[in-house]
């Protein structure tokens, strides 16, 4: 079984993929994570971000059993992914591996922009998962603040802003629902109501 789980940033959408994840005792895998190692990578070898040939090859040469989660969680990194994934060369470096992680037993549950759309359009369940801006920005700066980093609201909003109207407005899989979508608006649910609701789904989607 394959459930894509997709969204703006800051929606909740990691947390909740991931505890469905532990629940249904499947494998979990963060998209995001493929495009921050790219910007990761682009910003360590001082490259910018409209050079389309490191990013790609940045993106195919990308091991991602090297995941270092702490040094990807930064704003700048998340603006750097965002600025790579707007580029179709990174995007199908990137492709293969997503779909082959989404194939394994006994299930898998991809979280990211386009998993419904591109990645996994035959995905058995797919959820979008959005809040409101404010919302959004607002669990963003309470996450970095505990990570220890001196931020500000109003950048952290700004950042938010600009990184959702370059995912949402790109020529190349933009984030956005796909037609057989379920939305999950989780501005107003604690963690654990939107974990239950979406496992009211999926045992409604097993029942038949
Ligand atoms: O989800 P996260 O905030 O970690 O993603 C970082 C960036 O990676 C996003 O802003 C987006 O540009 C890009 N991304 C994407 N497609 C995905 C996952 C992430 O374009 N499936």
């Amino acid at each position: 079984m394959i459930i894509a789980v997709d969204g703006p940033s800051a929606a909740g959408k990691g947390t909740v993929a991931r505890a469905i994840a532990k629940q249904l005792g499947y494998h979990f895998l963060d998209t995001g994570t493929l495009y921050r190692m790219v910007g990761l990578a682009m910003l360590k070898a001082g490259k910018s971000g409209d050079d389309e040939a490191s990013a790609t090859a940045f993106a195919k040469a990308l091991d991602p059993s090297l995941v270092r989660e702490e040094e990807l969680r930064s704003e700048n990194v998340a603006a750097m992914a965002s600025k790579v994934a707007a580029m179709p060369a990174v995007r199908q470096a990137l492709l293969d591996y997503q779909r082959q992680f989404a194939k394994r037993q006994p299930g898998a549950v991809l979280d990211g922009r386009d998993i419904g759309t591109v990645v996994c359009p035959d995905a058995d369940l797919k959820l979008f998962v959005t809040a409101s801006t404010e919302v959004r920005a607002g669990r963003r700066f309470e996450e970095l603040k505990a990570l220890g980093q001196k931020v500000h609201y109003e950048s952290v909003l700004e950042d938010v802003m600009a990184r959702d109207e370059r995912d949402a407005s790109r020529a190349t899989a933009p984030t956005r629902p796909a037609d057989d979508a379920i939305l999950i608006d989780t501005s107003d649910l604690t963690r654990e109501e939107v974990l239950a609701a979406v496992m009211d789904l999926i045992a409604e989607y097993k029942k038949g």
